[in-house]
């Protein structure tokens, strides 16, 4: 029997439990299914609704498996970002079951990017990538009672006690060939009462694509790159339909970096939807330049209700800095044609990059104020590894590498402001959008306050660049 597993404990992160908005762990379900589909037995434990890592080790001790995969969702982009106290428990989980005499294989960003780290907590197989197919070869190979050195995509420990890579795996191109999600495995009731509760509605997820061609260089991509493979139109509609007869949810959320990269793909997925009665109102991701007329229209035909937008500050300097290849004027024009569909149009926005100055901070309120974005969420700069801004700024980072958890907003690099102050901003900027009243006054205390939170020396880099 082989036990899948991700180490996400919603008891153990006060922002995400506040907001009580939890998604089935859509890879792990993928691979899970992959590996079934090959004649195994699979079990879950699904971390969510579970208080710690303790209840793997209940899980392990009842089950007894064989081998378990610490799976990661790959598709929550909550799991991109990996907290320290989420470490913790994926370290935790993995000694517990080696300890109990299983295989562990581990894949999730955080192992991809420091695969010693689990390896030495017990791990034999850290595997990179998307994945669900070198998790079912690794699994057969166990069986077999071999060695998977020749899985492609997978980071060892050599005899030598060395890290060593297998050669390394393509990304999948078919995805139409993927089972559906082994929905079954999970308390769907579960997610069901968490959601209604606190909502009233009932929210599930479901992706029609990986990875993102564009080169944003905050932008981390461990998972699936730069890149952009989407199943068919008509895969996607059958999920759908199939959704709407075994969950029944009354909303999706499209985990999609980009849902719809080509305006034909959307259209035809549009027509899809409507024509097999399987529309259920979504939310979904894209970028300000591909929210045009007719991209918008199909969406809002196929149940579109909000779209977010990296619009991540209202000064062009900084987008570009950011390599966002995005204008303030494209945000500007999104912003109107969703609205005027009835789409509500929602921004992530991103304070503290290097080189922002107050001047900078205002333009972002400004636009904000100017365009009325329904909903904003507010981060700050977060140096993730493997891009070209954590490179930029690594020579800054201190002994806080990660935050602590998802609502920590901790500068983990000299900004133009410290995390407090940004903080500050956050929250004045939040209070604006949901209030819909300007509080000018709030603004002037800020502005009073920079100096106090100005860090010493703070980067520049985004205008050196
Ligand atoms: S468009 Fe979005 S997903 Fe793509 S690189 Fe930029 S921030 Fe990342």
């Amino acid at each position: 029997m082989i036990l899948f597993a991700h180490s996400f404990f919603l008891a153990q992160d006060a922002k995400q439990r506040e907001k009580m908005k939890p998604y089935a762990p859509l890879s792990t379900l993928l691979a899970a299914a992959l590996v079934r589909r090959a004649g195994r037995e699979v079990v879950l434990f699904d971390a969510t609704f579970e208080a710690g890592p303790q209840a793997f080790i209940v899980a392990l001790e009842r089950l007894r498996p064989s081998g378990v995969v610490l799976m990661e969702d790959n598709f929550n982009f909550l799991t991109k970002m990996c907290t320290a106290v989420r470490r913790e428990s994926a370290l935790a989980m993995v000694r517990a079951a080696r300890a109990r005499g299983c295989r562990v294989a581990v894949n999730g960003p955080d192992a991809a990017d420091h695969p010693e780290l689990y390896l030495e907590a017990g791990a034999q197989v850290v595997v990179l990538g998307e994945g669900e197919e070198a998790v079912a070869e690794t699994v057969a190979c166990w069986e077999r009672g071999e060695d998977p050195d020749a899985v492609a995509g997978l980071v060892l420990l050599g005899e030598d006690g060395r890290t060593q890579r297998t050669a390394p795996r393509r990304a999948m191109q078919n995805l139409d060939r993927l089972p559906p999600p082994a929905w079954d495995l999970v308390d769907v009731a579960a997610y069901r009462t968490a959601w209604t509760r606190a909502h009233g509605r009932f929210s599930w997820n479901i992706a029609t694509s990986r990875g993102c061609p564009y080169a944003c260089n905050w932008c981390a991509k461990p998972t699936f790159g730069r890149r952009y493979t989407v199943r068919s139109p008509g895969d996607v509609v059958r999920e759908m339909a199939r959704l709407k007869a075994e969950i029944a949810p009354d909303h999706l959320w499209f985990t999609d970096d980009i849902l719809g990269l080509d305006v034909d793909w959307i259209c035809d997925f549009a027509d899809g939807v409507v024509a097999a009665g399987a529309a259920i109102p979504f939310s979904m991701q894209s970028r300000v330049n591909l929210m045009t007329e007719r991209a918008v229209a199909a969406l809002a035909a196929a149940g579109a209700r909000e779209v977010w937008l990296g619009v991540e500050t209202g000064s062009q300097k900084i987008l570009d800095a950011m390599d966002k290849a995005a204008t303030i004027e494209a945000a500007r024009t999104a912003t109107r044609v969703l609205k005027a569909h009835g789409v509500k149009a929602c921004w992530f926005i991103q304070l503290g990059y290097p080189g922002e100055t107050w001047e900078d901070l205002l333009a972002t309120r400004d636009l904000i104020r100017q365009e009325g974005p329904q909903e904003v969420g507010v981060s700050v700069a977060y140096p993730l590894p493997g891009t070209t801004f954590h490179d930029r700024v690594a020579a800054q980072l201190g002994g806080q590498r990660n935050w602590k958890d998802t609502g920590d907003l901790a500068m983990l690099f000299q900004g133009t402001y410290d995390s407090a102050f940004y903080r500050k901003v956050r929250d004045v900027l939040h209070r604006e959008v949901d209030t819909g009243r300007w509080d000018d006054a709030a603004w002037t205390v800020l502005e009073a306050q920079a100096v106090l939170h100005r860090s010493p020396a703070p980067s520049t880099l985004a205008v050196e660049a």
